[in-house]
């Protein structure tokens, strides 16, 4: 199947790092591969960044930064930021097929993709004129007057998971340019393609050379660029754990830290809810990308009345779903990334029952035909599940949903923030009262109400609590790549 829709970029040449506007090899020759999730076929073998890699394309960002790039005023960012959107939206169905292929989001998916892309960088686009200060009062004694200044951060580290990879690369290169900073952008190592030929397509829109760097490879590659002494930021997307490794790593020369991490968010069907809006938005608040959503909400919660009800509607809408391989334009679920995911998410399928949970659909792995190249998980909903259970807790990543009964709004509440995480929720009701005290009450950073999952360039996105610090998306994340400089004059 990937012949036959094989982009231009997947071409059999191993891929280079992308430093200061060149194609390079790693210093020390070492390369890896990047397999197809869905057929097991090698996609490509790509160049490995070691530390020496990551110093030079630091090296290449900052001379970017103090060089031709700081000379751009913020209209030809502007201009530059829109030519990438339309070279983006010209090659979108190369770029979506590019994660199809590699990390295996249905095809389908990946194409309703375009006009978030689209909307993003265009967003950015008019970010960059509109970036000002402040003119400020003070009581000094002596007449001064007082203003700030909004500058560029720096040089950017950005290191980004692979369960979303041409929309993460977006989400981190167009902050960086319209504010001026310049970045060294780490893909994960299970998709690197759409963020590298993202990267290309900066250079063509005319961003300098060194302004938009990538280094290929795994942990190590990300942990030089934590550790680098000259990089001022670090732009994270991923695991609770390694987010902690990089804010550790990072501490050495006190960079700014953004960090869009893990959760299990809690999503709340309520008894007057429309239960049959409710029931496609639960199951694929969960199954969307075979679970590997940060913010699934995979704890749902419904309300006594209506559980066993809601728990065999969910399921019937799970059973249906097509399993596929993801360049098939009728898949819904497709493969897991790896078989390490798969073992992963399998451990999970295991523990549920042992936990004593009730499964009531899925649970095991699909296979035969096509499907026997990569790592499939049919959708699984485990029900009467305690919050005390691992599968309650910890996040899987993958198409699991743990449905638990409640009884009281106070309870649920408690319930629902009972949980290390706050990236998300959702509350399903009629009931304007009640979704506005579940609004205020839970502590996560994104709450939909009677939906789940909009997202847009203008609306803040992060999360409380171990979920991390920081918001991509809104005016607070263009302000993390910015600086600010209180300024005074005697008058
Ligand atoms: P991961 O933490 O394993 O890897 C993320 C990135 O960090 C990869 O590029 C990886 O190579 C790199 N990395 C690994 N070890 C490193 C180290 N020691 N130092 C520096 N970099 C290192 O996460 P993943 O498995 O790729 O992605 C899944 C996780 O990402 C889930 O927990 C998910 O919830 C989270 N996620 C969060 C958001 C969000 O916006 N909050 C979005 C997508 C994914």
């Amino acid at each position: 199947m990937i012949e036959t829709r094989r982009p231009a970029f997947i071409d059999g040449k191993p891929k280079q790092l992308l430093i200061d506007g060149q194609h390079v090899d790693a210093l020390s020759g070492k390369r890896f591969q990047s397999f197809s999730a869905s057929t097991g076929e090698l996609v490509a073998e790509l160049a490995l960044a070691g530390a020496e890699d990551v110093d030079r394309a630091v090296r290449a960002a900052r001379a970017a930064f103090e060089g031709p790039w700081s000379r751009f005023k913020p209209a030809e960012r502007q201009a530059v930021l829109l030519r990438l959107a339309d070279l983006v939206d010209a090659e979108f169905q190369d770029l979506a097929l590019l994660d199809v292929i590699e990390m295996g989001r249905p095809i389908t998916a990946a194409m309703g993709l375009r006009g978030m892309l689209q909307r993003s960088l265009r967003h950015f686009a008019g970010a960059a004129t509109a970036i000002h200060g402040e003119t400020l009062s003070n009581s000094f004694p002596v007449d001064l007057l007082s203003y700030t200044l909004k500058e560029p951060v720096g040089v950017v580290g950005a290191i980004i998971p692979w369960n979303g990879p041409l929309f993460s690369a977006a989400w981190k290169v167009a902050p960086v340019l319209a504010t001026g900073c310049t970045i060294v952008l780490k893909p994960a190592e299970d998709a690197s393609l759409s963020p590298l030929r993202f990267a290309e397509l900066c250079l063509e829109a005319g961003v300098p050379p060194g302004v938009v760097n990538v280094v290929t490879g795994a942990g190590e590659t990300g942990a030089a660029l934590s550790a680098h002494p000259d990089v001022d930021k670090i732009a994270f997307t991923g695991s609770c754990e390694t987010g902690q490794r990089i804010i550790a790593a990072s501490a050495g020369s006190v960079k700014k830290v953004t960090m869009e991490l893990g959760g299990k968010s809690p999503n709340i069907i309520f008894a007057d809810a429309d239960l049959d809006a409710a029931t496609p938005a639960a199951a694929m608040g969960v199954f969307n990308n075979s679970g590997q959503v940060c913010a699934a909400g995979t704890r749902l919660f419904v309300e006594r009345p209506v559980y066993e009800e809601m728990v065999q509607r969910i399921a019937a809408f799970a059973a249906n779903l097509k399993i596929g391989p993801s360049l098939d334009p009728e898949t819904v679920i497709g493969p897991l990334v790896s078989a390490r995911q798969f073992a992963r998410v399998s451990s999970y399928l295991d523990l549920g029952p042992r936990e004593g949970a009730r499964l009531v659909t899925g649970g095991h792995r699909v296979t035969g035909g096509a499907l026997d190249k990569g790592h499939w998980v049919a959708p699984t909903i485990f029900a009467d599940v305690t919050d005390e259970m691992r599968i309650a807790r910890e996040e899987i990543f993958g198409p699991v949903s743990c449905i638990l009964p409640f009884d009281s709004l106070d309870e649920v509440i408690g319930r629902a923030n009972a949980t290390r995480f706050g990236l998300a929720g959702g509350v399903w009701t009629r009931d304007i009262g009640k979704a506005m005290t579940a609004v205020k009450r839970i502590r996560a950073g994104s709450i939909w109400v009677n939906h789940y999952f909009a997202m847009d360039p203008s609306v803040p996105f992060g999360g409380y609590k171990m979920s991390g610090y920081g918001r991509e998306g809104g005016a607070e994340h263009i302000d993390a790549y910015l600086q600010t400089k209180g300024v005074w004059i005697r008058t």
